[in-house]
Protein backbone atom coordinates (compact mmCIF):
# COMPACT_ATOMS: atom_id res chain seq x y z
CA UNK A 1 0.00 0.00 0.00
CA UNK A 2 0.87 3.58 0.29
CA UNK A 3 4.07 1.63 3.00
CA UNK A 4 5.20 0.29 -0.44
CA UNK A 5 8.55 2.20 -1.01
CA UNK A 6 9.06 0.46 -4.75
CA UNK A 7 5.63 2.14 -5.75
CA UNK A 8 5.10 4.76 -8.22
CA UNK A 9 4.54 8.17 -6.70
CA UNK A 10 2.69 10.43 -9.14
CA UNK A 11 1.81 13.72 -7.60
CA UNK A 12 -1.83 15.05 -8.44
CA UNK A 13 -0.34 18.50 -9.03
CA UNK A 14 0.84 16.99 -12.51
CA UNK A 15 -2.34 16.05 -13.35
CA UNK A 16 -4.74 19.31 -12.39
CA UNK A 17 -8.26 18.18 -10.93
CA UNK A 18 -9.65 18.43 -14.27
CA UNK A 19 -7.17 15.43 -15.82
CA UNK A 20 -7.12 13.68 -12.62
CA UNK A 21 -11.04 13.13 -12.19
CA UNK A 22 -11.26 12.07 -15.88
CA UNK A 23 -8.37 9.57 -15.35
CA UNK A 24 -9.97 8.17 -11.88
CA UNK A 25 -13.51 7.77 -13.57
CA UNK A 26 -13.21 7.44 -17.33
CA UNK A 27 -13.90 3.35 -16.88
CA UNK A 28 -17.06 3.27 -15.31
CA UNK A 29 -19.94 1.82 -16.84
CA UNK A 30 -23.46 3.28 -16.58
CA UNK A 31 -25.88 0.70 -15.84
CA UNK A 32 -29.40 2.60 -14.77
CA UNK A 33 -31.53 4.09 -17.86
CA UNK A 34 -32.51 6.40 -14.89
CA UNK A 35 -29.32 8.07 -15.44
CA UNK A 36 -30.01 10.63 -18.11
CA UNK A 37 -26.38 12.67 -17.67
CA UNK A 38 -23.47 11.56 -15.36
CA UNK A 39 -20.16 13.11 -14.81
CA UNK A 40 -19.00 16.02 -17.01
CA UNK A 41 -21.54 18.68 -16.88
CA UNK A 42 -22.26 21.02 -13.75
CA UNK A 43 -25.04 18.25 -12.47
CA UNK A 44 -25.63 14.92 -12.72
CA UNK A 45 -29.26 14.64 -14.38
CA UNK A 46 -31.57 11.56 -13.38
CA UNK A 47 -34.94 11.02 -14.67
CA UNK A 48 -37.86 11.99 -12.44
CA UNK A 49 -40.20 8.59 -12.43
CA UNK A 50 -43.18 7.94 -11.00
CA UNK A 51 -41.58 6.52 -8.00
CA UNK A 52 -40.25 7.72 -5.08
CA UNK A 53 -36.25 8.76 -4.72
CA UNK A 54 -34.36 7.65 -1.53
CA UNK A 55 -31.28 9.69 -0.84
CA UNK A 56 -28.67 8.91 1.61
CA UNK A 57 -24.79 9.79 2.60
CA UNK A 58 -22.06 9.00 4.62
CA UNK A 59 -19.11 10.89 5.79
CA UNK A 60 -15.92 9.12 6.69
CA UNK A 61 -12.62 10.65 7.67
CA UNK A 62 -9.18 9.47 8.16
CA UNK A 63 -8.24 8.07 11.84
CA UNK A 64 -11.96 8.26 12.74
CA UNK A 65 -13.47 6.43 10.72
CA UNK A 66 -11.06 4.21 8.55
CA UNK A 67 -7.36 3.55 9.38
CA UNK A 68 -5.10 3.08 6.28
CA UNK A 69 -2.19 1.25 8.31
CA UNK A 70 -4.25 -1.79 8.08
CA UNK A 71 -7.34 -0.71 5.47
CA UNK A 72 -6.17 -0.87 1.89
CA UNK A 73 -7.49 1.99 -0.23
CA UNK A 74 -9.37 -0.43 -2.79
CA UNK A 75 -11.12 -1.92 0.41
CA UNK A 76 -12.25 1.56 1.40
CA UNK A 77 -13.39 2.41 -1.68
CA UNK A 78 -15.69 -0.70 -1.75
CA UNK A 79 -16.46 -0.22 1.64
CA UNK A 80 -17.49 3.23 1.67
CA UNK A 81 -20.07 2.19 -1.04
CA UNK A 82 -21.29 -0.43 0.68
CA UNK A 83 -22.45 1.23 3.78
CA UNK A 84 -24.58 3.42 1.62
CA UNK A 85 -26.21 1.14 -0.32
CA UNK A 86 -27.07 -0.66 2.49
CA UNK A 87 -28.77 2.32 4.02
CA UNK A 88 -30.66 1.91 0.68
CA UNK A 89 -31.77 -1.54 1.00
CA UNK A 90 -32.40 -0.98 4.42
CA UNK A 91 -35.31 0.95 2.77
CA UNK A 92 -36.22 -2.00 0.27
CA UNK A 93 -35.26 0.16 -2.54
CA UNK A 94 -33.09 -0.06 -5.30
CA UNK A 95 -29.67 1.67 -5.72
CA UNK A 96 -28.72 2.87 -8.50
CA UNK A 97 -26.56 6.18 -8.59
CA UNK A 98 -23.75 7.79 -6.40
CA UNK A 99 -21.85 10.47 -5.78
CA UNK A 100 -17.99 10.50 -4.45
CA UNK A 101 -16.34 13.63 -2.87
CA UNK A 102 -13.05 13.53 -1.48
CA UNK A 103 -10.44 15.42 0.19
CA UNK A 104 -6.63 14.35 0.11
CA UNK A 105 -3.79 15.75 1.61
CA UNK A 106 -0.77 16.05 -0.64
CA UNK A 107 0.66 12.83 1.34
CA UNK A 108 -1.50 10.97 -1.46
CA UNK A 109 0.08 10.12 -4.75
CA UNK A 110 -2.57 9.73 -7.82
CA UNK A 111 -1.33 5.86 -7.44
CA UNK A 112 -3.49 5.79 -4.39
CA UNK A 113 -6.88 7.15 -5.77
CA UNK A 114 -6.59 5.07 -8.10
CA UNK A 115 -6.49 2.30 -5.19
CA UNK A 116 -9.79 3.87 -3.90
CA UNK A 117 -11.15 4.43 -7.46
CA UNK A 118 -10.77 0.58 -7.80
CA UNK A 119 -12.88 -0.09 -5.19
CA UNK A 120 -15.56 2.05 -5.66
CA UNK A 121 -15.58 0.17 -9.44
CA UNK A 122 -15.55 -2.79 -8.27
CA UNK A 123 -18.58 -2.05 -6.15
CA UNK A 124 -20.36 -0.21 -8.97
CA UNK A 125 -20.01 -3.14 -11.55
CA UNK A 126 -21.00 -5.73 -9.10
CA UNK A 127 -24.38 -4.07 -7.95
CA UNK A 128 -25.21 -2.18 -10.75
CA UNK A 129 -24.47 1.56 -9.89
CA UNK A 130 -23.59 4.74 -11.72
CA UNK A 131 -20.91 6.76 -10.45
CA UNK A 132 -22.70 10.15 -11.82
CA UNK A 133 -20.78 13.03 -9.64
CA UNK A 134 -18.75 14.24 -7.22
CA UNK A 135 -16.04 16.77 -6.06
CA UNK A 136 -12.06 17.18 -5.46
CA UNK A 137 -10.42 19.07 -3.31
CA UNK A 138 -7.26 19.05 -0.81
CA UNK A 139 -7.08 18.70 2.97
CA UNK A 140 -4.57 19.59 5.41
CA UNK A 141 -4.31 16.17 7.10
CA UNK A 142 -5.66 13.07 5.63
CA UNK A 143 -8.20 11.40 3.66
CA UNK A 144 -12.05 12.63 3.80
CA UNK A 145 -14.22 10.30 1.75
CA UNK A 146 -18.14 11.19 1.54
CA UNK A 147 -20.47 9.17 -0.66
CA UNK A 148 -24.14 9.55 -1.63
CA UNK A 149 -26.38 7.00 -2.84
CA UNK A 150 -29.37 7.34 -4.87
CA UNK A 151 -32.17 4.93 -5.01
CA UNK A 152 -35.83 4.06 -5.94
CA UNK A 153 -39.02 2.25 -4.68
CA UNK A 154 -42.47 2.18 -5.54
CA UNK A 155 -44.53 3.87 -2.47
CA UNK A 156 -46.03 0.78 -1.09
CA UNK A 157 -42.70 -0.88 -1.10
CA UNK A 158 -40.76 1.73 1.04
CA UNK A 159 -39.77 -0.29 4.26
CA UNK A 160 -39.54 2.45 7.25
CA UNK A 161 -38.65 1.73 11.08
CA UNK A 162 -41.76 2.28 12.34
CA UNK A 163 -43.86 -0.53 11.39
CA UNK A 164 -43.28 -3.32 13.69
CA UNK A 165 -46.53 -4.19 15.30
CA UNK A 166 -46.80 -7.07 18.62
CA UNK A 167 -46.48 -10.66 17.27
CA UNK A 168 -44.39 -9.79 14.25
CA UNK A 169 -41.32 -12.02 14.06
CA UNK A 170 -37.85 -9.86 14.20
CA UNK A 171 -35.51 -11.63 11.28
CA UNK A 172 -32.31 -10.70 10.77
CA UNK A 173 -29.95 -11.71 7.60
CA UNK A 174 -26.50 -13.93 7.79
CA UNK A 175 -24.46 -13.73 10.61
CA UNK A 176 -23.30 -11.39 13.82
CA UNK A 177 -20.48 -9.99 15.28
CA UNK A 178 -17.80 -10.86 12.36
CA UNK A 179 -16.72 -7.63 11.55
CA UNK A 180 -16.32 -6.11 15.21
CA UNK A 181 -13.78 -9.00 15.64
CA UNK A 182 -12.00 -8.63 12.52
CA UNK A 183 -11.38 -5.71 13.38
CA UNK A 184 -9.94 -6.70 16.87
CA UNK A 185 -7.68 -8.92 15.41
CA UNK A 186 -6.45 -6.56 12.44
CA UNK A 187 -6.11 -4.11 15.45
CA UNK A 188 -3.75 -6.71 17.29
CA UNK A 189 -1.94 -7.55 14.22
CA UNK A 190 -0.85 -3.27 13.85
CA UNK A 191 0.48 -3.74 17.45
CA UNK A 192 2.46 -6.58 17.08
CA UNK A 193 3.90 -5.15 13.86
CA UNK A 194 4.53 -2.20 15.57
CA UNK A 195 6.83 -3.33 17.78
CA UNK A 196 8.22 -6.14 15.28
CA UNK A 197 7.94 -4.48 12.19
CA UNK A 198 9.41 -8.42 10.73
CA UNK A 199 6.73 -10.19 11.75
CA UNK A 200 4.58 -12.07 9.67
CA UNK A 201 0.66 -12.42 10.66
CA UNK A 202 -0.85 -15.71 10.06
CA UNK A 203 -4.35 -14.57 10.09
CA UNK A 204 -5.90 -18.35 8.60
CA UNK A 205 -8.11 -18.90 11.48
CA UNK A 206 -9.27 -15.15 11.00
CA UNK A 207 -10.24 -15.12 7.10
CA UNK A 208 -14.22 -14.84 7.00
CA UNK A 209 -13.51 -11.73 10.61
CA UNK A 210 -11.38 -10.12 8.29
CA UNK A 211 -13.01 -10.39 5.40
CA UNK A 212 -16.66 -9.40 7.53
CA UNK A 213 -14.32 -5.94 8.15
CA UNK A 214 -12.29 -4.89 4.95
CA UNK A 215 -15.09 -6.35 2.49
CA UNK A 216 -18.48 -5.87 3.67
CA UNK A 217 -21.08 -6.56 1.27
CA UNK A 218 -24.54 -5.12 1.31
CA UNK A 219 -27.48 -7.08 1.38
CA UNK A 220 -29.17 -6.22 -2.23
CA UNK A 221 -29.71 -10.11 -2.27
CA UNK A 222 -31.99 -10.02 0.84
CA UNK A 223 -34.35 -7.19 -0.59
CA UNK A 224 -34.18 -9.44 -3.73
CA UNK A 225 -35.16 -12.55 -1.77
CA UNK A 226 -37.95 -11.07 -0.10
CA UNK A 227 -39.43 -9.63 -3.21
CA UNK A 228 -39.19 -13.29 -4.43
CA UNK A 229 -40.82 -14.45 -1.21
CA UNK A 230 -43.44 -12.25 -1.14
CA UNK A 231 -42.73 -10.72 1.97
CA UNK A 232 -42.91 -7.22 2.92
CA UNK A 233 -41.72 -6.42 5.96
CA UNK A 234 -43.65 -4.28 8.39
CA UNK A 235 -39.81 -2.56 9.61
CA UNK A 236 -36.33 -2.66 8.43
CA UNK A 237 -33.14 -0.97 9.37
CA UNK A 238 -29.38 -2.17 8.75
CA UNK A 239 -27.10 -3.36 11.21
CA UNK A 240 -24.24 -0.98 11.14
CA UNK A 241 -24.34 0.03 15.02
CA UNK A 242 -24.67 -3.37 16.19
CA UNK A 243 -28.16 -5.51 17.11
CA UNK A 244 -29.17 -4.34 20.20
CA UNK A 245 -29.28 -0.50 19.33
CA UNK A 246 -30.82 -1.06 15.66
CA UNK A 247 -33.73 -2.95 17.60
CA UNK A 248 -34.09 -0.54 20.03
CA UNK A 249 -34.42 2.25 16.90
CA UNK A 250 -37.25 -0.08 15.45
CA UNK A 251 -39.25 -0.48 18.74
CA UNK A 252 -38.53 3.25 19.81
CA UNK A 253 -40.10 4.56 16.06
CA UNK A 254 -42.60 1.63 16.33
CA UNK A 255 -43.61 2.07 19.81
CA UNK A 256 -43.41 -1.45 21.04
CA UNK A 257 -41.29 -3.69 22.89
CA UNK A 258 -39.24 -6.85 22.16
CA UNK A 259 -37.67 -10.21 22.69
CA UNK A 260 -34.36 -11.43 21.78
CA UNK A 261 -33.45 -14.88 22.14
CA UNK A 262 -29.74 -15.39 22.66
CA UNK A 263 -29.79 -18.84 21.79
CA UNK A 264 -30.96 -18.17 18.50
CA UNK A 265 -27.99 -15.50 17.35
CA UNK A 266 -26.57 -16.69 14.48
CA UNK A 267 -23.04 -16.95 14.81
CA UNK A 268 -20.19 -18.01 12.68
CA UNK A 269 -18.12 -20.79 14.05
CA UNK A 270 -14.81 -18.19 13.61
CA UNK A 271 -16.97 -15.64 15.68
CA UNK A 272 -17.15 -18.22 18.27
CA UNK A 273 -13.66 -19.14 18.37
CA UNK A 274 -12.20 -15.78 18.48
CA UNK A 275 -14.47 -14.67 21.05
CA UNK A 276 -13.08 -16.96 23.44
CA UNK A 277 -9.76 -16.29 22.57
CA UNK A 278 -9.93 -12.60 23.16
CA UNK A 279 -11.72 -13.44 26.19
CA UNK A 280 -15.29 -11.99 25.41
CA UNK A 281 -18.92 -13.10 25.40
CA UNK A 282 -20.13 -13.87 21.78
CA UNK A 283 -23.53 -12.69 22.62
CA UNK A 284 -21.86 -9.20 23.79
CA UNK A 285 -20.19 -9.24 20.07
CA UNK A 286 -23.41 -10.37 18.37
CA UNK A 287 -25.69 -7.84 20.15
CA UNK A 288 -23.00 -4.76 20.19
CA UNK A 289 -20.30 -5.52 17.66
CA UNK A 290 -21.09 -3.07 14.61
CA UNK A 291 -20.77 -2.88 11.11
CA UNK A 292 -21.98 -6.02 10.44
CA UNK A 293 -24.28 -4.56 7.35
CA UNK A 294 -26.83 -7.05 7.68
CA UNK A 295 -30.73 -6.04 7.47
CA UNK A 296 -32.51 -6.44 10.70
CA UNK A 297 -36.87 -6.42 9.85
CA UNK A 298 -40.18 -7.71 11.17
CA UNK A 299 -42.40 -9.67 9.39
CA UNK A 300 -46.52 -10.74 10.44
CA UNK A 301 -46.62 -13.90 11.85
CA UNK A 302 -48.52 -14.97 9.04
CA UNK A 303 -45.25 -15.11 7.13
CA UNK A 304 -43.44 -17.42 9.11
CA UNK A 305 -43.81 -20.20 6.68
CA UNK A 306 -42.32 -18.66 3.82
CA UNK A 307 -39.18 -17.34 5.91
CA UNK A 308 -38.82 -20.09 8.45
CA UNK A 309 -36.04 -22.63 6.63
CA UNK A 310 -34.02 -19.77 4.69
CA UNK A 311 -30.93 -20.24 5.15
CA UNK A 312 -30.49 -16.25 4.77
CA UNK A 313 -32.23 -15.77 7.57
CA UNK A 314 -32.88 -15.91 11.20
CA UNK A 315 -35.79 -15.87 13.41
CA UNK A 316 -34.41 -14.23 16.54
CA UNK A 317 -37.34 -12.89 18.28
CA UNK A 318 -40.38 -11.11 17.96
CA UNK A 319 -41.81 -8.16 18.95
CA UNK A 320 -44.19 -7.43 22.42
CA UNK A 321 -46.03 -4.30 23.41
CA UNK A 322 -44.11 -1.42 24.41
CA UNK A 323 -44.55 -1.86 28.33
CA UNK A 324 -42.75 -5.15 28.15
CA UNK A 325 -40.19 -2.98 27.12
CA UNK A 326 -37.22 -4.60 25.18
CA UNK A 327 -35.24 -7.61 26.12
CA UNK A 328 -33.09 -10.65 25.91
CA UNK A 329 -34.13 -13.90 26.71
CA UNK A 330 -30.82 -15.78 28.01
CA UNK A 331 -30.00 -19.31 27.51
CA UNK A 332 -31.02 -20.11 31.09
CA UNK A 333 -34.34 -17.89 30.11
CA UNK A 334 -33.70 -15.12 32.02
CA UNK A 335 -34.30 -11.37 30.47
CA UNK A 336 -31.96 -8.82 30.75
CA UNK A 337 -32.89 -5.10 29.07
CA UNK A 338 -31.23 -4.31 26.22
CA UNK A 339 -28.87 -1.57 26.08
CA UNK A 340 -27.42 0.48 23.31
CA UNK A 341 -23.95 0.19 24.00
CA UNK A 342 -23.42 -2.97 25.45
CA UNK A 343 -19.90 -2.89 27.93
CA UNK A 344 -18.69 -0.05 27.76
CA UNK A 345 -15.17 -1.18 27.93
CA UNK A 346 -16.18 -3.10 25.01
CA UNK A 347 -17.15 -0.61 22.90
CA UNK A 348 -14.13 1.33 23.33
CA UNK A 349 -12.17 2.23 20.30
CA UNK A 350 -15.17 1.07 18.35
CA UNK A 351 -15.98 3.42 15.38
CA UNK A 352 -19.28 4.59 15.39
P1 LIG B 1 -17.60 22.02 -10.56
O1 LIG B 1 -16.53 23.02 -10.63
O2 LIG B 1 -18.85 22.35 -11.32
O3 LIG B 1 -17.87 21.53 -9.15
P2 LIG B 1 -15.81 19.86 -10.99
O4 LIG B 1 -14.66 20.24 -11.83
O5 LIG B 1 -15.64 19.76 -9.51
O6 LIG B 1 -17.04 20.76 -11.37
O7 LIG B 1 -16.34 18.46 -11.49
C1 LIG B 1 -16.46 18.14 -12.86
C2 LIG B 1 -17.26 16.87 -12.98
O8 LIG B 1 -16.60 15.81 -12.34
C3 LIG B 1 -18.65 16.95 -12.35
O9 LIG B 1 -19.51 16.14 -13.12
C4 LIG B 1 -18.41 16.35 -11.00
O10 LIG B 1 -19.62 15.81 -10.48
C5 LIG B 1 -17.39 15.28 -11.31
N1 LIG B 1 -16.51 14.99 -10.17
C6 LIG B 1 -15.72 15.84 -9.50
N2 LIG B 1 -15.01 15.22 -8.55
C7 LIG B 1 -15.35 13.91 -8.61
C8 LIG B 1 -14.97 12.75 -7.88
N3 LIG B 1 -14.08 12.78 -6.88
N4 LIG B 1 -15.53 11.56 -8.22
C9 LIG B 1 -16.42 11.52 -9.21
N5 LIG B 1 -16.83 12.55 -9.93
C10 LIG B 1 -16.30 13.76 -9.65
MG1 LIG C 1 -16.53 20.61 -7.95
Amino acid sequence: MLEDKNQERTSLAELGEFGLINHLTEHFKLYNSSTTKGIGDDAAVISASEKERLITTDLLIEGVHFDLSYMPLKHLGYKAVMVNLSDVYAMNGVAEQITVSIAVSNRFPLEALEELYAGIQLACDTYKVDLIGGDTTSSTKGMLLSITAIGTANKEEIVYRNGAKPTDLIVVSGDLGGAYLGLQVLEREKQVFQVNPESQPDLDAYTYLIERQLKPEARKDIVELLKELDVKPTAMIDISDGLSSEIMHICTQSKTGCKIYEDKLPLDPQVISTSEEFNMDSTMIALSGGEDYELLFTVPIADFEKIKSNPNLSIIGHVVEQNQGMNLVTRADQEIELKAQGWNTFKEGAQE
